[in-house]
């Protein structure tokens, strides 16, 4: 185990604040080597992605001892959205519906920002408050720094970094 994740665990041992969790998927709980579908726009993609076990057996780890699980992840359109519900439905059954958050970015009704790199924070304040202990996993440096711009109590992680 590492030292970020015992850090998690003992918030949560000590159990003074909800402990919030928000991953990603695409670099993190899902695979970004090749695919067997030859491209990202094709149908079935998202759903053909290899499952990163290590880390879905961590976020369970985490979500068994009281951390409130979110996933927080983009695409483009809606088809694609539905490819990653059902990936999590097979990979990630045990997170909650209301706390899974895939934000198709070229469809109506999502929240539109020029910088790409604040999005998530726009998203994630929505599902804060004070006191929480909020941390990110993500694989993108550009995307960690812009939300800890914005959100600066936010702690921000690598997903190689729950990996010993
Ligand atoms: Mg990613």
């Amino acid at each position: 185990m590492t030292d970020i994740e015992k850090r998690i665990i003992k918030y949560l041992e000590e159990g003074k604040n909800e402990v919030k969790i928000f991953w990603d998927m695409d670099g993190t709980c899902a695979s970004m080597e090749m695919h067997k579908k030859k491209h990202k726009l094709e149908e079935g993609f998202f759903y053909s992605k290899r499952p990163i076990k290590t880390i879905i057996e961590i976020m369970k780890r985490l979500q068994d001892k009281g951390a409130k699980t979110y996933i927080l992840s983009f695409c483009s359109y809606n088809y694609q959205k539905e490819d990653k519900l059902r990936w999590i439905e097979d990979y990630c059954y045990f997170i909650d519906k209301d706390k899974v958050i895939i934000i198709p970015r070229r469809e109506n009704n999502v929240k539109v920002i020029a910088e790409k790199q604040y999005l998530k924070a726009e998203y994630i304040k929505d599902y804060i408050k004070d006191n929480d202990i909020v941390y990110m996993v993500d694989d993108n440096e550009t995307t960690l720094l812009g939300t800890q711009e914005k959100l600066p109590l936010i702690n921000i992680v690598s997903p190689i970094d729950f990996i010993e």
